[in-house]
């Protein structure tokens, strides 16, 4: 599944091709994703000028004059720019053809991704109105987090995974904040005191900046938006390790089930 580190790479991609393009044409072959894709964008976007791409959570903001398209890599999907005339393959549902003689393509085998329209301030989406803080701006901190959490009896590994606390931490960044900050992720989250806050959140801070700086993590075939096949899988410290030693002390690295997801973590490192 993209995390936040390979959208946030597609949107750089992205937003470096595309900025200030204008849209020549649409190409709706399947509508059927996660939300049925608008028929009328052909007709909404047919001459409109690209004017930023941004990011919220995992979804890309693409801003024109007279709104927002909205997109979601979901569980499989890439963009990808292509030349015009590129034959779409199985699974190629969604193309924007650009001014410059381009196209983006959207590629989304499992169709758990999106592709929406939104007129008017697009922060006041259903779908982005309630997220919590982006974790690598300023509102995401130590005092933040330590007040969120008071009296949360839920794990502090299931409270920053949860988007109305902070939105873009994936389970492979929760696991690896955690060990780097020393905290078990069966812990309490109303427990964890203001320093330990203030660890972890420099923790996922620099995790999530180490994974957008080395060009994402673990995607099979995550595709970034200039076409070449993505990167290669980083080096976790307890992530995916379960029943090997640990690469700081040696102890064995356990592996529990929290909430449907899998935790690793080292029983002398974390407390
Ligand atoms: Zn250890």
């Amino acid at each position: 599944m993209p995390e936040l580190p390979e959208v946030e790479i597609t949107r750089r991609g992205l937003a470096a091709h595309l900025t200030g393009l204008k849209i020549k044409g649409v190409a709706i072959r399947n509508a059927n994703l996660r939300w049925p894709i608008p028929i009328n964008l052909p007709n909404v976007l047919t001459d409109c000028t690209i004017r930023s791409v941004k990011r919220r959570a995992k979804y890309l903001l693409m801003n024109f004059d007279n709104g927002t398209l909205i997109m979601h890599l979901g569980m499989s999907g890439n963009l990808r720019i292509l030349p015009v005339g590129d034959k779409p393959q199985k699974h190629d549902h969604f193309d924007l053809v650009l001014s410059d003689g381009k196209l983006m393509r959207l590629h989304d085998p499992r169709r758990f991704g999106a592709v929406l329209w939104h007129s008017g301030d697009v922060l006041t989406h259903p779908l982005l109105a309630l997220l919590g803080p982006e974790p690598l701006e300023d509102d995401f901190n130590a005092r933040y987090l330590y007040q969120v959490t008071r009296g949360r009896s839920a794990s502090i590994k299931q409270c920053i995974m949860e988007n109305g606390i902070v939105v873009g931490v994936g389970n492979i960044y929760a696991n690896e904040a955690l060990f780097r900050s020393g905290i078990r992720p069966q812990r309490s989250a109303g427990k964890i005191s203001l320093p330990r806050c203030t660890k972890l959140v420099g923790e996922i801070r620099s995790t999530l900046n180490e994974a957008i700086d080395q060009g994402g993590s673990t995607l099979r075939d995550f595709v970034n938006s200039a076409g070449q096949p993505g990167y290669f899988q980083q080096s976790y410290w307890v992530y995916g390790r379960g029943s090997k030693p640990c690469r700081r002390c040696g102890s064995i690295i356990q592996r529990i089930r929290q909430g449907q997801r899998s935790s690793f973590f080292c029983r002398s490192c974390q407390k």
